[in-house]
């Protein structure tokens, strides 16, 4: 058997039809950028998310960046996030001009601890962006009482968490906006790159379609320097046949991890779901004893055929792109540990039985084998 990390063609394969069809339409009307396939979009899934308004951008990192200089957050000001993410979390925060500031993480659940932002924040600190990183939301009421708290702007960064709830309150509604990635392989992706802003604050909205269109307020009017960060009208297509699937394929990527729950619990650290969270498992992450077990497991999963991910193996502070701001390793213990140890296995809709039972037979034959 080979076991894929991701296959996108379960996915697309039964609604190839409806696809091909919502596309036909965009190319008859030749309506390519932003336009109407792109407003209905974003009122689609902002009303999904339960958040009043939405404006389509480039893609999730883009989305970022603009939501900080909507609040008119750049150079000279602190932003908190977690340094267990992907890259884009951190290079949006310093494409706005402004400056990363890492919490770490805490064991549980891999998402930023609540209990070590307040010793961070000082007069410089403009918002945080709590990362929903795998798909399992983090504790975001703790953050959002901060954040009142010190007056700072809560950005959620849920380009991993499309369809989450904490709560049973959608993720993407806790903050002040929240960013969206539609990359190919996000929970709901397009056929290209893709992102969204979303909030309630219809000005704030209104500013990034500005920002995203070359401070555009009327066709060729600019009021003020800004950028082509665009949602095309093909991606968004895609998306409005897609969305209506998102919370199907959510229940399938946990009816898988059920079975990994099931199967490995009692062998190797499974991921803690606290009781609040209904989590969408864009990642299933795993952590072995130490790198070297990680390693040695990644390694014998691939002989084996199935392919597995690491998520991240460095954390951002330690990237070569980060050297800058001199953040020492040990800095962050415990995301440097799930950078060590973690390892993502094989999750997506469509992932049929005798996959997922062919990815934990070899997992407990490599630890009955390390025994
Ligand atoms: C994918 C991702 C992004 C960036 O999205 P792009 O569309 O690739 O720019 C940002 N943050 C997280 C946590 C992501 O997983």
């Amino acid at each position: 058997m080979n076991v894929q990390f991701m296959d996108l063609n379960r996915i697309h394969n039964p609604i190839r039809g409806e696809i091909n069809e919502a596309l036909t339409k965009v190319i008859d009307k030749n309506s390519y950028i932003l336009g109407e396939e792109v407003s209905n979009f974003e009122a689609n899934f902002a009303r999904y998310c339960g958040v009043k308004y939405g404006a389509g951008v480039s893609n999730g990192t883009d989305a970022l960046e603009l939501a900080l200089r909507a609040f008119g957050i750049g150079e000279g000001d602190e932003v908190i996030t977690a340094p267990n993410s992907f890259i884009a979390t951190a290079s949006a925060i310093s494409s706005s001009g402004a400056t990363p500031v890492f919490i770490d993480v805490n064991s549980r659940d891999a998402n930023i601890d609540p209990n070590k932002i307040e010793k961070k924040i000082n007069e410089k600190t403009k918002a945080i962006i709590p990362v929903h990183l795998y798909g399992n939301p983090a504790r975001i009421n703790s953050i959002l009482k901060i954040a009142k708290k010190y007056n700072l702007k809560l950005i959620e960064d849920a380009c991993q968490a499309h369809g989450a709830l904490y709560n049973q309150k959608r993720i993407g509604s806790f903050g002040d906006a929240a960013a969206f990635s539609f990359y190919p392989g996000k929970n709901l992706g397009a056929f290209g790159d893709g992102g969204i802003v979303i909030s309630d604050n219809k000005e704030f909205i209104d500013e990034i379609k500005m920002l995203r269109n070359y401070g555009q307020s009327r066709k060729y009017h600019h009021d003020f320097f800004a950028f082509n960060k665009r949602l095309d009208g093909l991606q968004a297509a895609v998306l409005n046949v897609k969305l209506p699937y998102l919370d199907k394929w959510n229940e399938q990527r946990r009816e898988v991890a059920k079975e990994y729950v099931k199967n490995l619990q009692d062998i190797i650290e499974t991921p803690k779901i606290p009781p609040e969270s209904t989590p969408v498992f864009h990642l299933y992450v795993i952590r072995a004893k130490s790198e070297v077990q990680r390693n040695k497991l990644t390694n014998f999963l691939s002989e084996k055929n199935i392919q597995t991910g690491m998520h991240y193996p460095v954390p951002i502070h330690l990237q070569k792109a980060y050297f800058e701001l001199g953040i020492k390793e040990g800095s962050y213990p415990i995301s440097e540990d799930i950078c060590k140890r973690g390892l993502s296995l094989p999750i997506f809709p469509g992932m049929n039985k005798e996959e997922v039972n062919y990815v934990c037979d070899n997992i407990k034959k490599f630890h009955q084998n390390a025994i």
